[in-house]
């Protein structure tokens, strides 16, 4: 099987627009799936987020409807010809986004409809009528029930995160958007697992499906370097401060298992000094794509997020990725850390492990097949400070010390390697050493200090302004 686009006979407007993403070649779901798409077979394709799954179905699926291709500006003319389901807005934004692009030098016309955006802009367009419809499945049976959206005439329909939406509990939603469609169709359907659940689906609407697989669920890539520390709830923001210092951390995920949990942990952090923005579920769409902008931009070094936001996000090379509470479920363990560590980069994945999480952990180690090892984690102030017992100078235990400052420091290099480049090899015994250390007045101030909290500065969305009880009382005073 060849990895090559032009092998493939896609119509010239659909591989120039290939050509113009910069793909140069197949990733392996789009080799397998999209001859066997573009011979109108059902499809049930296992791969993540990340595989390049978005091209895999849509390119064929465009390629074949092309034939619908025309200019009418009649609505009649440009009826749903392809509906595609997603259990999430920020999923369907990214899919019909990457649809969009690679429609561009055709006249198909595409969209998207998902809950927490006003039904009119979306009312409109699918009133001028679309060949390609995105949507989650909430927002699409409100607009059909609006009669904005007639599936009459649908012969593709593609179940994206199909696991997803049945932990969500879409399944009532999907059978009755269903039943709206005509049987003569192509059903593509793609999912992380193949559970009995989604088998059951399969059975249920697919047609003698061809099976994909291109990652199994149990798989994590050997890129990331996974640790499980030993951390009280009480002690985890610590944690994350700890990790983030020590290994110079520059942006991360940072996940908990609660839309509270995770607005909680975003306040927290934000209050620390950690630039930080939350997506969950309750926030607004708007909210909620100025979060990822503000990540994807930089203007945001921790993304605090639930399961369910984050899946599918379409957010490359982050150093690193927190489970600040175990996952409830194993595979989304695999998940979460499937956003680090990728295409060979290097990644971080510290999981973060109470007292009452050893089941969780042990579902994890039957999935991965592997002995997780929780590890105590070594904390920065924890360490000794001050007079160091072999006479010499005192030396700051923190980062910030500058190369062989640290004369003590064969103490401490044996209770936590450091990284080879930050410090100098010991220094030989000197009798300045032997002296009492006195700080120079113009000694840098330590980062534990110099990374407290900023007191003036940027305010988060996260944090609401505390209305100021002192100024109001001080009015009343001198009203009085
Ligand atoms: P997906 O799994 O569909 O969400 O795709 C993940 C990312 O991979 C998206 O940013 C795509 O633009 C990108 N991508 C998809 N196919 C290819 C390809 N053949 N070569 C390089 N990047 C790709």
């Amino acid at each position: 099987m060849t990895s090559s686009f032009s092998n493939l006979s896609l119509a010239e407007p659909l591989a120039r627009a290939v050509a113009e993403m910069g793909y140069e070649s197949m990733t392996p779901i789009q080799a397998q799936a999209i001859p066997v798409v573009l011979t109108g077979k059902d499809v049930m394709g296992a791969a993540q987020t990340g595989t390049g799954k978005t091209a895999a179905f849509s390119l064929p699926l465009l390629q074949r409807l092309l034939k619908h291709e025309n200019s009418s500006t009649s609505p009649a003319r440009h009826p749903v010809r392809a509906l595609v389901l997603l259990p999430t807005r920020e999923l369907a934004d990214q899919v019909a986004q990457q649809i969009a692009l690679y429609a561009k030098h055709t006249k198909l016309r595409s969209t998207v409809v998902f809950g927490g955006m006003d039904m009119k802009p979306q009312t409109l367009e699918l009133k001028k009528g679309v060949e390609v419809l995105v949507a989650t499945p909430g927002r699409l049976l409100d607009h059909i029930e609006a009669k904005n959206a007639v599936l009459n005439q649908v012969e593709y329909v593609v179940l994206d995160e199909a696991d997803r939406m049945l932990d969500i509990g879409f399944l009532p939603d999907l059978q009755r958007i269903l039943s709206y469609l005509p049987k003569q169709r192509t059903t593509l359907l793609f999912s992380a697992t193949f559970s009995p659940e989604i088998k059951r689906l399969a059975g249920s609407y697919l047609q003698d499906p061809v099976t994909i697989e291109v990652a199994r669920p149990n798989e994590t890539a050997s890129t990331v370097e996974q640790h499980f520390y030993s951390a009280g709830d009480e002690d985890k923001r610590r944690a994350v401060h700890q990790v983030l210092r020590s290994r110079e951390i520059k942006q991360a995920f940072i996940f908990v298992n609660s839309k509270l949990g995770c607005a909680r942990l975003a306040r927290s952090l934000e209050r620390e000094g950690l630039k930080t923005a939350a997506l969950h579920g309750d926030k607004s769409q708007d909210e909620r794509l100025k979060a990822l902008d503000a990540f994807k931009q930089g203007a945001v070094d921790l993304l605090v997020c639930t399961d369910v936001a984050a899946r599918g996000l379409d957010i490359k090379d982050v150093p690193a990725v927190f489970n600040f509470d175990v996952p409830f479920n194993a595979e989304d363990y695999v998940h979460r850390i499937g956003r680090t560590g990728r295409a060979g980069a290097s990644g971080l994945a510290v999981t973060l492990v109470s007292g009452s999480d050893a089941r969780l952990v042990a579902d994890i180690e039957k999935l991965l097949k592997k002995k997780i090892e929780i590890e105590a984690l070594e904390y920065d102030e924890d360490r000794p400070r001050g007079r160091i017992n072999d006479g010499r100078r005192h030396w700051r235990d923190a980062e910030g010390d500058e190369p062989g400052q640290g004369a003590g420091r064969s103490e401490r290099s044996a209770r936590a390697p450091r990284s080879p480049s930050r410090y100098a090899p010991a220094a030989p015994r000197d009798p300045f050493f032997d002296q009492p250390y006195e700080t120079p007045a113009d000694a840098p101030k330590p980062s534990w200090e110099a990374a407290e909290r900023p007191s003036t500065g940027r305010v988060s969305p996260n944090i609401k302004p505390k209305r100021k009880v002192a100024a109001l009382f001080k009015a009343q005073d001198s009203v009085a």
